[in-house]
């Protein structure tokens, strides 16, 4: 997709700090992060949000949860836990229309609902 900021950082044309990468999906830091860990992973294909997950196989959205619990293991959250976060549309806060999920940890992510 031409205008994607993600597709552009799977294309090598803009840069990220890339955390693990295969043929099918990527994993690099937040620009922003808002916990010690805090990575965002994508499938390499194109779509713009959860919405359309049906445009992906099956082993594509199998890739991308299996990678997260294995980077977990190898980078020592998974015991103490992390957080996947999907933000879809507006109402969700979704700015960067390329499915992603974030990847939060390194210590406590808090209550889903603040009080
Ligand atoms: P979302 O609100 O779910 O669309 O989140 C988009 C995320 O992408 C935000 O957390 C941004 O900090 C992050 N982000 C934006 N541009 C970049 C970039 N060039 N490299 C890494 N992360 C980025
Ligand atoms: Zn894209």
């Amino acid at each position: 997709m031409k205008d994607c900021l993600f597709c552009k950082i799977v294309n090598k044309e803009i840069p990220a700090d890339i955390v693990y990468e295969d043929d099918i999906v990527i994993v690099f830091k937040d620009i922003h992060p808002q916990k010690p860990v805090h990575w965002l992973i994508i499938p390499k294909s194109h779509i713009t949000s959860l919405n359309e997950i049906d445009a992906l196989t099956p082993d594509v959205t199998h890739r991308l949860l299996s990678t997260i619990a294995k980077l977990a293991k190898e980078h020592g959250f998974s015991d103490n836990g992390y957080r996947v976060i999907i933000n879809t549309n507006a109402h969700g806060g979704q700015v960067v229309d390329h499915l992603h999920i974030h990847i939060l940890a390194g210590e406590p992510v808090g209550a889903m609902v603040q009080p």
